[in-house]
């Protein structure tokens, strides 16, 4: 299976609200969340979500763990969300400097609640419920963002926060 073309920003469908998954287990969609893991796991990424794979639905992976962008992630296996809903959210609020697929380059500090608790239907279209914290809380918030046509672009606490990949690197490696 062959990774998919990830939507760069400008691309109209990262602005669109995705519509909901009628049958989340036709055979459609089985192979566009196969298709995305394979695309996140070759980009490097810890979520996505179908927009991102130019696909206007609400369906999102997350998956948590290692890697040399988020050396400190918690280990999780992915999981694939159709339909998700935010129950509750809580805990604190907490700043982090988030990048995006579609966002190369580019990251930029977003404050969002610690926890969160969510509804969606799993990929044999069980009902699930699921809690969340920390950085897989997260990458959650970040990947529903997708779903209704923001990008943490819109979340940023400013543009002055906005910082350069490259700049984030080097200023890592000195803190
Ligand atoms: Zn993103």
């Amino acid at each position: 299976m062959t990774p998919m073309a990830i939507a760069q920003l400008g691309e109209p469908i990262l602005r669109q609200r995705a519509n909901a998954v009628a049958e989340p287990t036709c055979a459609e969609i089985q192979t566009l969340w196969r298709r995305m893991l394979v695309t996140m796991e070759a980009a490097g990424g810890v979520g996505i979500a179908a927009p991102q794979v130019f696909q206007p639905v609400r369906l999102m992976i997350i998956a948590s763990r290692p890697n040399a962008r988020y050396p400190d992630a918690p280990q999780m296996d992915p999981v694939v969300l159709i339909n998700p809903d935010i129950e509750s959210t809580g805990g604190e609020a907490v700043a982090f400097v988030e990048g995006c697929l579609s966002v190369p380059g580019i990251r930029g500090k977003v404050t969002r609640p610690s926890e969160v608790t969510v509804r969606y239907t799993d990929t044999e279209g069980q009902p699930q419920r699921l809690a969340l914290s920390g950085f897989p809380a997260r990458i959650f918030l970040h990947e529903f963002d997708h779903l209704e046509g923001r990008t943490f672009l819109d979340q940023v606490d400013s543009p002055a926060d906005l910082v350069a990949q490259s700049v984030w690197e080097r200023q890592c490696q000195s803190a």
